[in-house]
């Protein structure tokens, strides 16, 4: 095994870490300019070199990598990653036996003890995604960890990180068969072609599938609805398939018209019946407006950032602007479902935004019920950040 490199954590954050604090910044480490090889493992110990814990160096965004194990005891060896990976699986076990829904979460990072690691299960293929190239050079200890775990089909992954410019774009394939693509999954009984092979994401995230199914069970019979920043349409396909009257996608990426075609399409229904519009949603409000047309169901799900044309869009500073204009163009008793990936607010402040979009609409509202991840995205209690996604089901009174 690698000789580890002794890390001092200032004295400072030392309860933090003995609290169970995953994530290592530069500001709690007493010498960060000593770290230079990505993957290398550390030993961290307190200003006085009492033991804190195990971790590896991995930049990944501001941070510099993640503690792994707390005992001094254990060793980050192929046994560590065999029993992370099994208690992670058993964690799932659920999942495994559902037979209507065939993709989920396997493995979510810190929530599952080792930050900088996701795994996704795609209908028997794997999807490991690497977010440092700290992580990433344990890929044969991880890769050997599910091949003793699970029978796959196969393996693909994604880099997250920086490759310098020298990263040559292969498919993506790393052991096992290659799937044959689009690849139908299975969530919820509804079927969704995905791609392991293009691009950094896959047709599909895995972490609305409680409320891409609460749409479509419980609010969506007899309703317009009105998907903005619909990427591959997944929000609509459900909502048709609870009976939604009509669906209107709006995605500015020209590639979202196919992809939602594609997605209707595997599910038998008719894409013609809905409209898929390929346009700033920004411009899609103002036009709506125009029209006068509303709608049962507004769905909100912008990425945290997003640079158009015309607009920026930063949730933080611009999501109250988002729900007046979802506001102006719901229906009274209309329900808007706001949604954010951003780790930077809590549900409270989210909930803030909310309360301040109604006011300065001169309407009111009320929540309906609110969602979290699922379980399978399992997250650090002592890690707020991970437990990033937020989505409030609001009824528009008037
Ligand atoms: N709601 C989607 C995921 C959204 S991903 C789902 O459930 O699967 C974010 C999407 O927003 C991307 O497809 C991107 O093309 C789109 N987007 C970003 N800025 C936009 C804008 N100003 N107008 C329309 N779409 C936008």
């Amino acid at each position: 095994m690698q000789k580890e490199i002794q890390v001092k954590i200032k004295n400072k954050f030392k309860k933090k870490y003995q609290a169970g604090y995953p994530h290592l910044f530069q500001e709690a480490l007493v010498n960060s300019k000593q770290l230079t090889r990505e993957g290398a493992l550390l030993n961290l110990t307190d200003e006085q070199g009492h033991f804190l814990g195990r971790g590896y160096y991995g930049k990944q965004n501001k941070g510099l990598g993640w503690v792994l194990t707390r005992d001094e005891n254990e060793k980050i060896d192929q046994d560590f990653f065999d029993q992370k990976i099994r208690d992670a699986i058993n964690h799932r076990h659920s999942l495994y036996q559902n037979k209507e829904t065939t993709a989920f979460r396997v493995f979510n990072g810190e929530g599952d003890g080792i930050g900088g690691l996701t795994i996704d299960v795609y209908a028997g293929y794997y999807l490991i995604t690497w977010y440092s190239l700290g992580i990433y050079q344990f890929k044969d200890l991880i890769l050997q960890a599910l091949k003793h775990a699970v029978d796959f089909e196969g393996v693909y992954e994604k880099k997250r990180f920086d490759t310098g410019g020298k990263y040559v774009e292969d498919d993506d394939f790393v052991a096992g068969e290659r799937a044959e693509f689009p690849l139908i999954i299975k969530e919820n009984g509804v079927n969704f072609a995905v791609y392991l092979n293009d691009g950094p994401m896959t047709g599909i995230f895995l972490d609305q599938r409680e409320v891409r199914k609460t749409i479509r069970d419980l609010y969506a019979k007899g309703k317009t609805v009105l998907n903005t920043f619909s990427y591959t349409g997944a929000f609509s396909v459900y909502a048709a398939l609870g009976g939604a009257s009509k669906t209107t996608s709006v995605d500015l990426a020209n590639r979202s018209l196919p992809k939602t075609v594609e997605q209707f399409q595997v599910n038998d229904l008719d894409d013609k019946a809905h409209e898929i519009r390929v346009m700033d949603v920004f411009n899609y409000f103002n036009y709506a407006v125009k029209k006068n047309l509303t709608f049962d169901m507004v769905i909100l799900d912008p990425p945290s950032f997003a640079r158009s044309k015309k607009h920026t869009f930063s949730a933080a500073k611009d999501y109250v602007g988002l729900l007046k204009d979802a506001i102006s163009i719901t229906s009274k008793d209309g329900v808007i479902v706001a949604s954010t990936n951003f780790s930077g607010f809590g549900m409270d402040k989210f909930k803030r935004f909310i309360d301040k979009a109604f006011e300065e609409s001169g309407s009111t509202y009320s929540v309906v019920e609110t969602f979290s991840l699922p379980e399978d995205f399992k997250t650090n209690r002592q890690y707020k950040e991970s437990d990033y996604l937020k989505v409030v089901f609001i009824n528009k009174n008037q």
